[in-house]
C-alpha cells in the first residue's frame, strides 16, 4: 500500500465537523506510543474504495463502523464527522489516483493521558487488483477453532467485529503461502464456511449464489451485499445460509470479496481444481465500479 492522504479528527470536540480535522504529512507521526491501537490493537477500522473520487458502499461501511464500536464499547462514532472525513480524505485521494481506498480508523485513546479516542483517515493506492481481470486466487480451507455458534456463546471474543487485531488474519494467510496458496476460507469447528481473513465468500452452488450468515461470527460483507444486489437486478438467485465443506468443494464456482480487491474468483480449493467463471467476474467488478454512492 502506498499512502497518499492523511487526516486526523479530534474526536474530543463536538464543533462542526469540518473543524474536526486537520490534514497531514501522510508519512508524518499520528500516535503516541502510548496509544491503545498501537499497544493492544484496541480500536476498530474500516476501508472504502474510491473510485473516481466516490467512497463507494459508504453508508454501509459507517454502519458496520458503528456495530464494530459496540461491539467494542467504544463511544458511538458522530456520523456526521466520518462522513466528512471519507469526504475530504477521497477529495484529496483524487488528485493523486482514479481508484484508492481510505481507511479510517478508531482508537480507544491514549493509554496515558486516558482521553477520547484517536481517530484518523488515510487515503492510499491499494496494491490488490491488477490493471485489467481480478486476480484468480488458489486457497486453502483454514479451521478458524471456533464453532459456528462463537457470536452468541462467546460475544467476548468479538468474532464479526471489524477491530484492529489483525494478527491473526495475517497469519492465516502467511500459512496459506506456506501452503502454495495465496488466499485462505477460514471454517468453523463443526465444519461450516465461514469468510476470508479479508473477504467474504461468495459460492455458486447448483446455480444459486449462496453466502454464509453473519449469525456465524462473520463480518456483514458490503461488496458482498453489493455484488447480490447486482445479481438480482439481472434475475440470478441468491441465498444467505450455512454452506459446509462438502458442498463448497462441489461448487459451480467460488468468489472471495472486499472493498480494495472486488470479486476475485477462487481457481483452487486445498490443491483442487474450481471452476472459473471469468465472464461473471467481470460482470460483478463492472457493477461495484459503477457504483455511484
Ligand atoms: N471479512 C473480513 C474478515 C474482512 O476483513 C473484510 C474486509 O476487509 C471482509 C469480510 C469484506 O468486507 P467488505 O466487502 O465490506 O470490504
Amino acid at each position: 500500500m502506498l499512502p497518499l492522504t492523511l487526516h486526523r479528527l479530534d474526536l474530543a470536540s463536538d464543533a462542526d465537523p469540518a473543524d474536526c480535522l486537520t490534514r497531514v504529512e501522510p508519512r508524518h507521526g499520528l500516535l503516541t506510543a502510548t496509544d491503545l491501537s498501537a499497544t493492544r490493537g484496541d480500536g476498530i477500522f474500516e476501508t472504502v474504495v474510491v473510485v473516481d473520487g466516490v467512497p463507494q458502499a459508504l453508508a454501509a461501511h459507517l454502519d458496520r463502523f458503528e456495530r464494530s464500536a459496540a461491539m467494542l464499547d467504544l463511544p458511538a462514532p458522530r456520523r456526521d464527522l466520518w462522513l466528512s472525513a471519507v469526504a475530504a480524505a477521497a477529495e484529496a485521494l483524487h488528485e493523486h489516483t482514479r481508484r484508492g481506498a481510505v481507511k479510517f480508523v478508531m482508537s480507544r485513546g491514549d493509554e496515558a493521558a486516558g482521553d477520547a479516542p484517536t481517530g484518523w483517515a488515510l487515503g492510499f493506492a491499494p496494491d490488490s487488483r491488477p490493471a485489467s481481470g481480478a486476480p484468480e486466487l488458489d486457497v486453502v480451507l483454514l479451521d478458524r477453532g471456533y464453532r459456528h455458534d462463537v457470536a452468541q456463546t462467546s460475544p467476548w471474543l468479538l468474532q464479526g467485529a471489524k477491530t484492529l487485531s489483525y494478527a491473526v488474519n495475517m497469519a492465516a494467510l502467511r500459512e496459506a503461502r506456506r501452503r502454495g496458496a495465496q488466499d485462505v476460507i477460514f471454517t468453523s469447528i463443526d465444519g461450516f464456511i465461514l469468510e476470508g481473513p479479508n473477504a467474504t465468500v461468495i459460492a455458486r452452488i447448483d446455480g444459486v449464489y449462496v453466502t454464509p450468515p453473519v449469525e456465524l461470527g462473520l463480518l456483514p460483507g458490503t461488496t458482498q451485499s453489493d455484488a447480490f444486489a447486482a445479481l438480482e437486478s439481472w434475475g440470478d438467485s441468491v441465498a444467505t445460509r450455512r454452506i459446509d465443506v462438502a458442498e463448497l468443494r462441489r461448487a459451480d464456482a467460488v468468489w472471495l470479496c472486499s472493498s480494495t480487491r472486488g470479486v476475485a474468483p477462487v481457481r483452487s480449493l486445498d490443491g483442487e481444481p474450481l471452476t472459473v467463471d471469468d465472464r461473471m467476474s467481470d460482470r460483478l467488478n463492472h457493477a461495484l465500479d459503477a457504483r455511484k454512492a
